[in-house]
This record gives C-alpha cells, sequence and structure tokens, in this order.
C-alpha cells in the first residue's frame, strides 16, 4: 500500500499539475487525522466530540479537489449536519451534470428516445451513499469514515482512481452527530473509572434513542428528514451502505445477504444486488485475511422503517462490525463466543461463515480496520460493476412506473377525513417522492361515489413499492423454528401500515379508475391542533429513567408536537414523595419494570445507579392514593400492577413464546366511547401492540375497561403477525382502576408508537384529562 502510493504518486500529480496555471498557489498539504484529531482513528481509549470531526472534514475539503464538504442542516440539539461528495476532480467540477443524468435513469418516463436512455447509462456515475454513526455507542462508526475519506483523499493507487472515475460517493459521517458529542463526552468523563466503557445514562438521540434507525418512513426526526430531503430525493444512489456495530460475542462483521422474510414489495434485482455486493464485500475482506464475517444470518429485510431505499431503486447494504466497550478493549476467548446465532454458529465453520474468528482481545482499531476495509471493498466492486448498477437501476425505475401487472391500480384516499392524521399520512407519501393526485371529478368505486378532490395514489410510477407498503396490510409469514415449534423472532417489527396506524381511509382499487386526475400535487400541511386543555391546566410529569427508554423519547417528541406541558421526571424526585403537591398526572413511559425499578447497575456513578427503588414505589402509591392519575404504558403497567398491587392479573404474565406471540402488529381494538379516555374516539380502532400485556381484572368494583380485544380471535389481527391469538381475545387492553382518591390507567399497547400512532394519541391525551382534538 504505502510502495504503491509512493510509486504512483508522482506521476499521477504531475499530470494534475501540469493542467494547472501555473500562478496558481499550491493547495495546502492534506491533514491528516492525526493533524487535527491528536491521535490516529483506532488508538484505544480515544473519542472525539462532534466540532473536531468537523473541522476535520471542513480542513480535507479545503485541501483536497476530490472532496467537496457541505453542511445540509442543523441535528435536533442544532449542531452541524454534514455530507462530503467525494469523487475525481473532474466529476466534482460536473456534479450538477451528473445528478440530472441520474434524475434520468430514476424517472425513465423523462426520455423521449432509447437513445437519450442509453446516453444516459453511458455517461452516468454510480452513486454511493455512506451513511456511518446513526447509533451513537457504535463509536467505530464516528472514526471509520475519517479513515476512508483521507485514503479516497490521498491514495493514488490504480483501485482508488476506478473508484474516484466511476463513482460519486455522497459520505454522510455521522446521521447523528448529537450523539457522537453525547457519547464522546460520557466516555471521556468516564475514562478510568468503574463507568468506562458502559452506555450513557441518555438516549443518544435527544427523541428517538435507538430507534433513529427505524424512522426512514415515518420521517419524524431532523437528521431523517435531511437526509432524505437533501440526499437520497436528490442523488437516488444506486447503493447506499449504512455501517453499524452489533455485540461483541458473535460474528466479527456481518454482511448481506439478508435472513428471510424480504418484504415482498421489494423489486427482486435489489435482493440480486444485496446479495452479490455483499457476498463481494465477504469475499474481498476474506481474501485480505480477515476471519469470522457472517452472511445471511442475524437481520432480514421486512421493513422499509431501516431501508428507504429499497423502495428507491437502490440496495441497502448493512454492516455490523462486532463491539468492543465503546472505546475500551475487550477480551472475547473463544469459549465465550455464543454457541448459536441465528443463521449460524460463530464457534463453528458453515457456507455463511466459512472462516471463524479464534477469539482474543477485540479493539476499536480492529473495528474500524473491518468498517472502513469494507466501504472501500463495497465502492471497488461498484467501480468495478458501475454499468450494471445503472442498467439495473433503470430497469428496476422502468418497472417501477409501468405497474407490476399483480398490483392494484391505485389507492383512493377520501379528503374529507381528520385532517392532522390525513396531512401526516399524505406528507409522507409526499417525502418518500410518491406521487399524489386529485381526482378532477366525483366517481364511483365499489358502489361506493367519491367527490371531486379525492386523492388518489397511482401504483404505477418510479416509487410505487414505498406507497404500496405503507398503504397496505402487512401479511407476515408465520415462521417457526421447526414445524409447530417456537416463532423465528422477525429483526424488528412486523407492521407498518399507515391507514391504520393513523386512522385514516385508504380504498384499494384493483382496476383502473374512470376518472380524470390532476398532475402530482403538494398536499396542504396541517399542523398537529394541540389537545384542548380543561379549565386548569394539569401538571403532567413524565418519568425519565436514566436506563433510558426509547418511549420516554418518543413520548416527549409527541408532547412537544402536540403541545401538551410535562415536566421531566428523575429517580431521585420520584423517591423524594410529596408527588401530588407537584404533580396532577405521571406517566411511566413503556419501560420494563425492572428498569424502572432498580435502574442502571452500581458501576454507574451518582445520580444515575439504581432505579426509583422501594421508597419510589411506595411515593407513586401515594401519589394516586392522594388523587394523582398513574398512566402506565404497555410494559410500565406490569410495574403498575406489581407496585400499586393492583387487582389486575396480565394474562400474558410468564407465557412462553410459543403459546402467544406478537412482536410489534397492529390489532383491531374495541373501545368504550363513554369514557373519558375514549371520549371522541369510534367504537372500533386499531392499536398497536409489541409485547404488551393484556389484562383481566380481579375486582371490577374498582376498574372499568375502556378498550379491549375483540372476543373472536380471528378478528384481531389487522396487520403484521400473530401467534395464538386466543389467548387475548376478549381481554382488556386499557383499564382504568379507581385507588384511594386517585386512579391508574394501564395501557397494554403503545398510544404513541414511534411518533406514528395519531389514531390512537387520542386515548393518551385524554388520559391527561385533557381533550384532544
Ligand atoms: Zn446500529
Amino acid at each position: 500500500m504505502l510502495a504503491g502510493l509512493l510509486l504512483a504518486g508522482p506521476g499521477f500529480a504531475q499530470q494534475r499539475r501540469a493542467q494547472k496555471p501555473a500562478a496558481r498557489p499550491a493547495p495546502p498539504a492534506i491533514p491528516t487525522p492525526r493533524s487535527v484529531l491528536g491521535f490516529e482513528p483506532g488508538d484505544d481509549r480515544k473519542l472525539v466530540e462532534w466540532p473536531v470531526l468537523v473541522r476535520y472534514f471542513e480542513a480535507l475539503a479545503k485541501a483536497s479537489d476530490r472532496v467537496d464538504y457541505r453542511e445540509l442542516g442543523k441535528t435536533t440539539l442544532g449542531a452541524p449536519f454534514i455530507a462530503l461528495a467525494i469523487s475525481s476532480p473532474q466529476n466534482l467540477k460536473r456534479l450538477d451534470y451528473f445528478r440530472q443524468v441520474n434524475a434520468g435513469l430514476a424517472d425513465p418516463r423523462v426520455f423521449k428516445t432509447s437513445r437519450a436512455a442509453r446516453d444516459a447509462l453511458n455517461n452516468g456515475k454510480a452513486i454511493v451513499l455512506i451513511t456511518s454513526s446513526i447509533h451513537s455507542t457504535e463509536v467505530g462508526g464516528h472514526l471509520s469514515p475519517v479513515l476512508l475519506a483521507y485514503r479516497l483523499a490521498t491514495d493514488t493507487s490504480a483501485a482508488t482512481r476506478a473508484i474516484l472515475d466511476n463513482v460519486i460517493l455522497w459520505l454522510v459521517p455521522s446521521l447523528n452527530p448529537d450523539g457522537v458529542t453525547i457519547v464522546a463526552k460520557w466516555y471521556n468523563r468516564t475514562l478510568g473509572t468503574g463507568a468506562e466503557g458502559l452506555s450513557p445514562p441518555e438516549l443518544y438521540h435527544h427523541y428517538a434513542g435507538h430507534d433513529n434507525n427505524r424512522d426512514w418512513y415515518a420521517f419524524t426526526q431532523v437528521e431523517t428528514r435531511l437526509t432524505v430531503d437533501s440526499l437520497y430525493n436528490v442523488w437516488h444512489p444506486q447503493v447506499v451502505h449504512d455501517i453499524h456495530q452489533m455485540g461483541s460475542t458473535g460474528a466479527r462483521l456481518f454482511l448481506p445477504p439478508y435472513l428471510d422474510p424480504v418484504e415482498p414489495n421489494v423489486d427482486p434485482l435489489l435482493i440480486d444486488g444485496v446479495n452479490v455486493l455483499g457476498m463481494s464485500m465477504a469475499w474481498e475482506l476474506a481474501g485480505q485475511g480477515k476471519t469470522g464475517i457472517s452472511t445471511n444470518s442475524t437481520y432480514d429485510a421486512w421493513t422499509p422503517a431501516r431501508a428507504y431505499q429499497h423502495y428507491h431503486g437502490g440496495v441497502r447494504i448493512l454492516s455490523e462490525t462486532a463491539s468492543a466497550d465503546l472505546a475500551t478493549p475487550v477480551d472475547v476467548p473463544f469459549d465465550r463466543l455464543e454457541a448459536r446465532e441465528r443463521g449460524f454458529n460463530p464457534r463453528e465453520r458453515s457456507w455463511n461463515f466459512t472462516n471463524p474468528w479464534r477469539g482474543g482481545r477485540w479493539t476499536l482499531r480492529d473495528i474500524v480496520s473491518y468498517q472502513t476495509e469494507g466501504a472501500y471493498a463495497l465502492l471497488s466492486q461498484v467501480a468495478r460493476t458501475r454499468e450494471r448498477w445503472l442498467s439495473n437501476f433503470f430497469t428496476v425505475e422502468t418497472r417501477a412506473a409501468r405497474g407490476w401487472r399483480e398490483w392494484p391500480y391505485a389507492y383512493v384516499i377520501p379528503a374529507r377525513q381528520d385532517s392532522v392524521a390525513l396531512s401526516a399520512m399524505l406528507d409522507i407519501l409526499r417525502r418518500g417522492d410518491v406521487e399524489i393526485r386529485r381526482a378532477l371529478q366525483s366517481f364511483s368505486l365499489q358502489g361506493q361515489r367519491y367527490n371531486a378532490g379525492t386523492y388518489v395514489v397511482v401504483l404505477r410510477q418510479p416509487y410505487a413499492a414505498f406507497a404500496k407498503t405503507l398503504l397496505e396490510a402487512q401479511h407476515y409469514p408465520d415462521r417457526r423454528q421447526y414445524p409447530n415449534g417456537p416463532p423465528e423472532r422477525p429483526y424488528d417489527v412486523t407492521a407498518h401500515t399507515l391507514p391504520l396506524l393513523m386512522g385514516v381511509n385508504a380504498i384499494v382499487a384493483n382496476d383502473s379508475l374512470r376518472v380524470q386526475l390532476s398532475s402530482p400535487i403538494t398536499p396542504r400541511f396541517v399542523n398537529p391542533v394541540p389537545p384542548a386543555l380543561g379549565d386548569s391546566v394539569p401538571r403532567i410529569g413524565l418519568y425519565q429513567s436514566y436506563d433510558a427508554a426509547i418511549d420516554e423519547g418518543w413520548t416527549r417528541w409527541v408532547f412537544e408536537n402536540w403541545k401538551v406541558p410535562y415536566v421531566s421526571l428523575v429517580d431521585s424526585v420520584v423517591r423524594a414523595g410529596k408527588l401530588h403537591d407537584q404533580f396532577d398526572v405521571i406517566i411511566l413511559p413503556d419501560q420494563a419494570p425492572r428498569e424502572i425499578l432498580d435502574g442502571l447497575p452500581r458501576r454507574y456513578p451518582a445520580p444515575y445507579a439504581g432505579g426509583i427503588g422501594p421508597e419510589g414505589s411506595d411515593a407513586l402509591r401515594q401519589f394516586v392514593a392522594d388523587g394523582g392519575t398513574l398512566v402506565a404504558l404497555n410494559e410500565s403497567s406490569r410495574f403498575a400492577i406489581q407496585a400499586l398491587l393492583l387487582p389486575v392479573r396480565n394474562v400474558l404474565e410468564a407465557v412462553p413464546d410459543e403459546d402467544f406471540y406478537a412482536p410489534g402488529s397492529i390489532f383491531r381494538l374495541e373501545l368504550d366511547t363513554t369514557t373519558a379516555v375514549a371520549r371522541g374516539m369510534p367504537k372500533e380502532a386499531s392499536g398497536w401492540f409489541q409485547g404488551s400485556p393484556a389484562f383481566e381484572s380481579l375486582d371490577t368494583t374498582v376498574s372499568h375497561v375502556i378498550g379491549k380485544w375483540p372476543d373472536d380471535p380471528a378478528r384481531l389481527l389487522l396487520s403484521g403477525w400473530v401467534m395464538h391469538p386466543e389467548r387475548i381475545a376478549g381481554k382488556a387492553a386499557i383499564l382504568e382502576v379507581r385507588q384511594g382518591s386517585g386512579r391508574v390507567i394501564l395501557f397494554g399497547m403503545r398510544p404513541q408508537y414511534r411518533g406514528q400512532s395519531i389514531a390512537t394519541y387520542p386515548l393518551l391525551f385524554n388520559s391527561l384529562h385533557l381533550t384532544a382534538r
């Protein structure tokens, strides 16, 4: 590598110098990472905050004509959100031209002749988007982009020149810059203490925490929006490479192919692309002597929440490298490796795990090496096969624009519906580059009359797959570990049907509609309407555990967007008691009972270790006795039942997976709309069920069922997957229990799931004594 660089360097540099006017001052020397960071990326125990990394990328772009620096906007907490364009100087000078060529391939309807399409295929460059560090405790991802950018800016090998000539790389060094700083600050503060290497006691994305990479269709967070608006929808990458880390006791590196199931609306050619590219990276790294690489394991490709590009003509190549303890090395002897992982055994050789890692020390240097070499291998492969990537991209978009024969013609969305929810749903489709039209006259469909102005999404357009997967119900396959055995767990949730989540009516039209449609329109955006406050504004406390719960972040996000006033409540405040003097309502977000009670382990310094403890439990019981309302969401309901000794049984307590399973699904929810909590709701709604309890009252004189699951198990599932629905048929989903002068509202569902389930927000808002909308 070094020898090649020395040999190739001078000739290449001379060639470039010859083209430049003699008077121009020599460009500044390209800064090494060490010159700005103060250490070599990958050195043990060395992390820096985001502004230092930004300084490096700015300096690099200033010195190198292969690197352009762009600030796309500001993050949630106000940091610069940046991207680098990396390519040959010639390509960078004509970026706008290549953007236009690629936009044509992304929407083949613009080509008037086949000659124009052929020219675009010949002239275009492969567009690759590499995103790193969305999960901020996966700290190799903070540093690998530095090494990759420096290498591409300085290396003069033939392989690097091929990359620069054939590929336009957009590199987002961090999809969550705020988290880079949060984790680096925490790590540096705890260095040398018993807490060294532990995760910080707060969410590393202010609202979404680890769910920030489940936001690629809901687009709730500014970082997601900036990436989609400024990169995905402008540059239409053929290849997206998302750099992650996983646990330390499995493979050293995961690369695609993904496990089944693949979501059925993804074009088959994209799955082929995923498979070949992941495998070629694995092959390349194996050739370099890297071991412990698994493919076709652990990760499936079911949800659009993590894979925007699978619905926009490109492939998503996830890489997951084994972690250390943040930047602190770990020792993993061979016999501490897992004996069984999904799809392979880390201790045994198999076709998709050809060369096991022998165990031993694992450091940040190993991590950045696997990540940087992996990204470089991806770029090399795409550079070698540029024409195939462009041509397949064009094929995928052509097929989508023509429409798939077995797909419905369109979705019809009546305009007169709850305006906030309808607007939120249409805005998601719009941001996903879906064309939305309006009917120019009234028309009939399945015996129903629809007014002029009705929205119509025709499924013959470049991004039809995105619209279809979000508008239809999911039928997750019934996958078992062996016939009639326990379920094979999906990697994440199984449903993403927006009309159900948002309470919007969308009707499928199988055949062409007999009505004229407008050109694509931009739907009017309607801001959330704050729930009407009662005569006296309730004092709302939202429990915030140091064992950071993502649902707490989502609750904050929903409250802030809907202008619901609240105060965050930490352990010491709960433990101090006298809670009813300060609050009318306390909300426990979705969190495991043990995390609420015991919190973080004693290795954490004060005030982070320990949860609310027995004093906190007593204080909450007293709060309710004094007249307070305790709202417990999903898993925290189990805590409330235990801590307040409520006469309620969770019928799913200790029930094993094989007897009941629903890993994130949408169920039919029947509501008693005469209750204050369900006031204004339809009698039948849809509820998000995920690791939820289901309730049976043991004393009906003090409890009232606000919502229940249908008596008929066949009517339960609306989207996703459920095994043995009869276990919860007819059971309470939302239960009010009176105790002392107060009450507890138990939710056996997630009313404000990931900022998406607008349909059931009113149930949460009403629980606060507020009237929604
Ligand atoms: Zn991750």
